[in-house]
């Protein structure tokens, strides 16, 4: 079976050095390409490389809402050299009203300048949103639509904005962390997407497994645990059971979503 990572963070730094080895056992596991989604200025570079280095990783650049006030003044012309260097998709960007001690001034601002630059570019586009669901389904209907279509990654809204969003272009990713007993009603929200959009993704090195379903515990030097990119096909297998499908049909339905929004990166 061929597996397809929508979203993951293999350039952060708790797999500092370590990247090849995670890769080659990712491979081994059947994974065959991971969007490695950056998050600021700091860490554009390290997913421009390990794009380079490897045919498997397709690179994503953006600015995520936890790290604006990390800024330079010039991140946006340094997005677009990102972007020119290694044309990929736009991510991970957002919107966060959760996040305790987290201003949300200037989110929409960073959030717009960036989807204009997908727009522009014809780029597919990451997205992180928690607790503003409303206010950015509002921002996506008010902007160019984004033509190659967009990831609402790790997607925890309501099953009744499903529609609205699919019909701008949306694909619902869904992570390992909805397999744990206590998040049923965010499993059962993927229900309620259409076949055509469904991805899935492994957000390592967060969004733990349950115990049981981790295949390759890891940790970093401090013994704290991370999330193995190659738990993808858990997450696959663990969705398939949750919906009754055979992990085979529902890998061949994601390939097709993925390449469809992904081709040509
Ligand atoms: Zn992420």
């Amino acid at each position: 079976m061929k597996f397809y990572d929508a979203h993951n963070h293999l350039q952060d730094g708790c797999f500092a050095g370590r990247q090849s080895e995670l890769l080659a056992v990712c491979e081994k596991a059947g994974v065959v390409q991971m969007v490695v989604n950056g998050t600021c200025e700091s860490d554009w570079p390290q997913v421009l490389q390990l794009a380079r280095e490897n045919k498997m990783v397709l690179p994503s650049f953006g600015y995520h809402p936890w790290y604006l006030h990390e800024r330079t003044p010039d991140w946006l012309a340094n997005l677009e050299k990102f972007l020119d260097a290694a044309p990929g998709a736009v991510g991970e960007i957002g919107l966060d009203r959760w996040k305790p001690g987290l201003s949300y001034a200037g989110q929409e601002e960073v959030f717009l300048a960036q989807l204009r630059i997908a727009a522009e570019r014809n780029l597919p586009v990451s997205i992180h949103c928690l607790q503003a669901w409303g206010r950015l389904l509002e921002l996506l209907q008010n902007h160019p639509q984004l033509a190659r279509g967009l990831v609402l990654h790790s997607f925890g809204g309501p099953a009744e904005m499903i529609p609205a969003f699919a019909k701008l272009g949306a694909y619902f990713s869904f992570p390992g962390y909805f397999l744990h007993e206590r998040k049923l009603k965010h499993r059962e929200t993927f229900k309620a997407v259409p076949a055509d959009r469904l991805l899935i993704e492994t957000d390592a090195p967060d969004q733990h497994l349950p115990a049981e379903k981790n295949q390759f515990p890891l940790a970093d030097a401090e013994g704290k645990p991370l999330n193995h990119p190659a738990n993808l096909g858990a997450v696959y297998a663990g969705l398939a059971e949750f919906l009754g499908e055979k992990t085979e049909a529902l890998a061949a339905r994601v390939e097709e979503n993925f390449l469809r929004l992904f081709e040509n990166l």
